[in-house]
C-alpha cells in the first residue's frame, strides 16, 4: 500500500502546498497592501518550479497565481511614482540600518540560516557517502552545489542591506546535524533502511530552511527590502524543489524496496 510507505510521505504532499501557502499568506495580509518587490524573482520561481507542477498537481499554478498576485501589486505600487522605472525602488533597503526590533530580528535570522547553510555544506558530503542508491548521492551532491551558491546568494543579501557577513550559531541545524550522524552509525551500510532515514534527516533540514526562508521573505517584502526579498525567494524556491525531489525518491525508489529488504535477504539466505 504506497500511502502508507513512509509518514513523512503521507504527510508531505499537501503541506508542502500549504506550507508555501502559509508562508505568503501569513505575510500577504500585513505585507501585502503596501508592498512592491518582485522585480524579475517572479520569473525566476516560475522557471524553477517545473519540478513542483510535475510533483504535486496544480501547486505550481497556486504559485503562479501568488506571484501573479504579487506583480499586480507592485504594478499598482509604482503609480505611487517612488519607484525606480523597473518598478523596483532601492530607496528603502539604504536605508536599513538594522537598529529597530524588527530590522535586528531579521539580522538574526540571517545570521542563524546563513550558519546553517555553511553547516549543510559540511553535512551533505557525509550524507552522500553513507546513501546507499546512485539515486539519492546524486540528490545530495546536486543539493550540496546548490547549498554553496546559497551560501553566496545570503552574502549578497547582507551586501544589498550594508551589513557585515556574519554567523550566529544555530542549534537547531546542529540538532539535525547529530541526528544525520546517529542515522550513519545506527543504519547498516548498503541498506535501503538507511537512505529511508537519511531522506527524513534531509527533508527536516529542508523544512527548517523553508520556514526560514518562508518567513524572511515575507518579512523583506513588508520592510521593502526589493533586493533581499528577491535574493532569498529564488532560494526558497529551490529549497521547495528539493523536498519535493526527496520525497518522490523515497516514494518512488526506496520505501518499498526498504520494507521488503529483510525478507529478501532471508530468501537469499535460504537460496544458499
Ligand atoms: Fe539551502
Ligand atoms: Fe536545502
Amino acid at each position: 500500500m504506497k500511502q502508507s510507505s513512509t509518514t513523512a510521505t503521507r504527510g508531505r504532499k499537501p503541506n508542502k502546498t500549504a506550507s508555501a501557502q502559509q508562508h505568503r499568506t501569513g505575510g500577504r495580509q500585513s505585507a501585502g497592501e503596501k508592498s512592491s518587490p518582485r522585480g524579475n524573482a517572479g520569473s525566476a520561481s516560475r522557471n524553477s518550479s517545473n519540478s513542483n507542477d510535475r510533483n504535486n498537481g496544480n501547486n505550481g499554478n497556486d504559485r503562479n497565481n501568488d506571484i501573479n498576485s504579487r506583480n499586480s501589486r507592485t504594478s499598482s505600487s509604482t503609480s505611487t511614482g517612488q519607484n525606480s522605472a523597473n518598478g523596483v525602488s532601492r530607496e528603502h533597503a539604504h536605508s536599513f540600518k538594522g537598529e529597530s526590533h524588527l530590522e535586528k530580528f531579521f539580522l538574526a535570522q540571517l545570521k542563524d540560516i546563513y550558519y546553517a547553510e555553511n553547516k549543510i555544506t559540511q553535512s551533505l558530503p557525509k550524507m552522500q557517502d553513507a546513501a546507499t542508491t546512485e539515486q539519492l548521492k546524486d540528490a545530495f551532491e546536486d543539493h550540496l552545489h546548490q547549498t554553496q551558491r546559497h551560501v553566496k546568494r545570503l552574502e549578497k543579501v547582507f551586501q544589498s542591506l550594508g551589513q557585515k557577513v556574519e554567523a550566529e550559531k544555530c542549534e537547531a541545524i546542529e540538532g539535525i546535524a547529530r541526528e544525520v550522524d546517529n542515522i550513519i552509525k545506527e543504519t547498516e551500510e548498503g541498506t535501503l533502511t538507511r537512505d529511508a532515514a537519511l531522506i527524513i534527516a534531509a527533508q527536516k533540514v529542508e523544512h527548517y530552511e523553508i520556514a526560514t526562508y518562508g518567513g524572511l521573505v515575507q518579512l523583506a517584502i513588508t520592510m521593502q527590502l526589493h533586493e533581499a526579498a528577491d535574493l532569498l525567494d529564488k532560494t526558497l524556491v529551490e529549497e521547495e524543489d528539493t523536498d519535493a525531489l526527496l520525497t518522490e525518491i523515497a516514494e518512488n525508489e526506496i520505501n518499498l524496496r526498504a520494507e521488503h529488504e529483510d525478507s529478501q535477504e532471508g530468501e537469499e539466505e535460504e537460496d544458499d
